[in-house]
């Protein structure tokens, strides 16, 4: 004999953050995607022990108010709303991101809007909301995660050592500053040491912030890429074929501002070396599509790093196209700077 029964509001929760929130790093994106879709200028990371036991996101965007933050924590709660799941223009869009760390966390929010004389802050343990109150705070948001799936033992144990999930802190941090070099981002706690992108304040402020994240290196060994077709246009840089790497670690792919982990993408920067460089060795890039929204969906997995063109064949063909004719115009001269 079986009852069909309701989930508790609890568990639904717990269930969809499984999806959400698979590890710091995916706790560090989704907080950091909320502090620039408040327009923050500044982002501050901090993190203990890879962001299990830490995490505190700073930020000098727009805040909340007292009533939105009371609804900020709840699932299904947006303030992005879109009446067109093909028309998303901001990082988030689902609603979802503090209601899944709060049932899985301890997840503490302070934010000021500047609507209101002071701040507020609202704690949720696993969880369970704790009612607002008032808090000594400026402008902007500060939100703390800390104690990391505590209430949800087995994701405890899927956890890598402190090291690795330092590490993919880290990379998730390099990818979003890289997609946005309006802003300033900092990161302590790292396992590299402490990170500091500065402004870009010049004419091209997308390679001035590769040169702080890869390198000046890279800068002067990659091809500016640069192409539209149909409305989808293609920008960045890739590295000489002489400039390889043996993993592909050092491939960023942004669509419409958006660090992505697409495969269509990743295959089609390969086939754009796949004459000039030996199958073990991979490419250095750093590129972005932007097109008009309706030309992608996002909504394919709640992480949002996969992605669906709606016209796939015409991104591949013009990213391949466009890597196949800067390295052939840059023939084998090697290191060579811009070019292109
Ligand atoms: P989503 O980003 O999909 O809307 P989230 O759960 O990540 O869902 O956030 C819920 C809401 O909380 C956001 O829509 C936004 O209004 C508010 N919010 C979250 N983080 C911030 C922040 N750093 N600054 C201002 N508002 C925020
Ligand atoms: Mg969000």
């Amino acid at each position: 004999m079986t009852t069909v029964r309701r989930l508790t509001e609890d568990m639904i929760n717990r269930i969809a953050a499984g999806e959400v929130v698979e590890r710091p790093a995916s706790v560090v994106k989704e907080l950091v995607e909320n502090a620039i879709d408040a327009g923050a200028k500044r982002v501050e990371i901090v993190t203990a022990g890879g962001g299990a036991s830490l995490i505190r996101v700073t930020d000098d965007g727009g805040g909340m108010t007292h009533d939105d933050l009371g609804l900020a924590i709840d699932r299904h709660c947006t303030s992005k709303l879109v009446d067109d799941l093909l028309d998303i223009r901001t990082l988030g869009f689902r609603g979802e991101a503090l209601a899944s760390i709060g049932s899985v966390a301890r997840l503490s929010i302070a934010s000021r809007h500047a609507s209101e004389p002071h701040g507020w802050e609202i704690v949720v343990e696993g969880g369970l909301v704790h009612p607002p109150r008032p808090a000594g705070l400026n402008s902007g948001t500060r939100v703390e995660v800390t104690d990391l799936f505590f209430s949800t033992p087995a994701r405890l144990k899927f956890l890598k050592g402190e090291r690795a999930e330092a590490s993919a802190v880290t990379d998730i941090v390099k990818r979003l500053a890289m997609a946005h070099p309006e802003v300033r981002f900092s990161l302590t706690g790292s396992d590299r040491g402490a990170i500091d992108y500065p402004v870009a304040h010049g004419d091209e402020p997308f390679v001035e912030r590769l040169g702080q994240i890869l390198s000046q290196d890279f800068v002067d060994n990659s091809l500016a890429i640069e192409a539209e077709r149909e409305g989808i246009r293609l920008s960045g840089y890739a590295g000489l074929p002489t400039y390889n790497r043996a993993n592909g670690l050092q491939q960023f792919l942004f669509v419409n501002g958006r660090p992505v982990r697409d495969k269509l993408l990743m295959g089609a920067l390969r086939a754009g070396y796949a004459d000039v460089m030996s199958r073990d060795r991979h490419p250095v890039a750093a590129l972005r599509i932007d097109l008009e929204p309706h030309g992608v969906d996002v909504n394919v997995h709640p992480a949002k790093s996969d992605v669906r063109f709606r016209d796939p064949g015409l991104v591949r063909g013009l990213i391949v196209g466009a890597l196949r004719n800067a390295i052939h115009q840059a023939g084998h001269r090697s290191a060579t700077t811009g070019g292109g």
